[in-house]
């Protein structure tokens, strides 16, 4: 592959334009509070600095609650901000085939210690809040929708994150709206609403330093956020790290373990704001991209399309697929992972099995986690995707 080879993204991030760059965008939160029609929207530095204020805030009403309750197919940087809590981690299994709870196993898990349940949606895809609920409020604990990788869906005709008690997405890079790092916690309750804001106001400096860091990554996210130049900052990268045999680095599994916690500057916002007009057209082409796409993929044998809740309209920032074996799914990513095609992987493991979180996480016996950890790879429904390049990943994924 030369330097700049043509390359896809692995999920559809809404696109920043210069434009985005300029004063006076407006208010970030607000906009999107009116198109999604929620609540107030508090704005975090990242999605996992969302979560801690959430389980802080938790924490404060329910001191003698300390165990959360995690899907053991999730983003590492959420049992690392519940263990730099020094609250404990309960793993629960998948159901067969998904990356949502077993709700027969979610039912044994909660407990008088549990302070909370985070179901889960993955690319896009809806958990089951509703059934996390019921379980959780039977034991009186509360519900933490995890929305990080769903900005948009909805519900009913209503935003998701607003099921549950708190909920919470984020605006990372890759993640649809982007501040580089970036995150909003919202709530239907008035009252944790409060306590949520007065909890992130004691513990969120503003950090000059981390500030400017962020807004050079969002500059360099700009620039190269396209096919010609994301082999640069994205392909290449990924191929060696591929090459080293390292798939952890590869899809970005590994994060620090300590958390930063700072404002989001004014300017940062402005461009989110800006760019925030932009996205519910972007999230309905994604949508109509994608359905076609799952046509294709669904009518091959070995391919099963990870779907969400029925009835539930979601985004669509990748397709999850499952292969019959891990040994189908790696032979079809040999093929295709270094192509530049946005194919890819969601998390390399199930959560017990990353070396570098052994400290955080204790062994569990989640096999179906683990099944669907070795069985699913990612196909990114970016807006440069082709038919010719549809066409290149059906050809390999149709092969026996
Ligand atoms: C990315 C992600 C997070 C964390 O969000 P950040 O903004 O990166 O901190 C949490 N949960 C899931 C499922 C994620 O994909």
């Amino acid at each position: 592959m030369s330097l700049l080879s043509r390359e896809l993204p692995p999920t559809a991030g809404l696109p920043l334009q210069a434009r985005d760059f300029l004063p006076g965008g407006g208010d970030l939160c607000a906009i999107l509070a009116e198109q999604l029609g929620t609540p107030p929207l508090q704005l975090t530095c990242s999605g996992t600095h969302a979560l801690l204020i959430a389980l802080r805030t938790l924490r404060r009403r329910a001191p003698h609650r300390d165990t959360v309750i995690l899907p053991a197919y999730t983003c590492p940087l959420v049992p690392i901000a519940v263990h730099s809590l020094g609250l404990r981690i309960q793993l629960c299994d998948t159901r067969r085939d998904h990356f949502d709870f077993d709700p027969v196993a979610l039912h044994a898990a909660a407990d008088a210690r549990t302070l909370a349940i985070i179901p889960t949606h993955l690319g896009g895809r809806l958990a089951d809040v509703d059934r996390a609920c019921a379980i959780a409020h039977r034991v009186g604990a509360w519900v933490i929708e995890d929305a990080a990788q769903a900005l948009g869906a909805r519900v009913a005709g209503n935003s998701v994150g607003l099921r549950g008690d708190i909920g919470f997405f984020s605006l990372a890079a890759g993640k649809g709206l982007s501040l580089h790092e970036g995150g909003l916690l919202l709530t239907h309750d008035e009252a944790l609403r409060t306590a949520m804001i007065e909890q992130a106001a004691g513990h969120t400096p503003f950090s000059l330093r981390w500030e400017l860091i962020r807004s050079l990554q969002l500059l360099g996210l700009a620039a190269c956020y396209r096919p010609s130049l994301l082999s640069l900052v994205y392909g290449n990268p990924l191929r060696r790290a591929l090459r080293s045999g390292d798939l952890e680095a590869a899809v970005g599994d590994v994060f620090p373990l300590d958390i930063p916690q700072h404002r989001v500057s004014r300017w940062r916002q402005n461009v989110g704001a800006r760019a925030a007009q932009r996205l519910p057209d972007f999230l309905q082409a994604a949508r109509l991209r994608a359905l076609q796409l799952r046509v294709q993929l669904e009518s091959l044998p070995a391919v099963d399309v990870v779907d969400g809740m029925p009835g539930t309209q979601g985004t669509w920032p990748m397709l999850m697929l499952l292969l019959p074996s891990e040994r189908a799914r790696d032979k079809a990513l040999s093929a295709l992972w270094q192509r530049g095609l946005g194919v890819s992987r969601m998390f390399i493991h199930a959560l017990p099995d990353y070396a570098y979180l052994r400290g955080i996480v204790a062994d569990a016996d989640v096999p179906n986690a683990r099944d669907f950890a070795a069985r699913c790879l990612t196909v990114g429904n970016s807006p440069w995707l082709t038919h010719a390049d549809t066409r290149e990943i059906v050809k390999v994924l149709a092969r026996k």
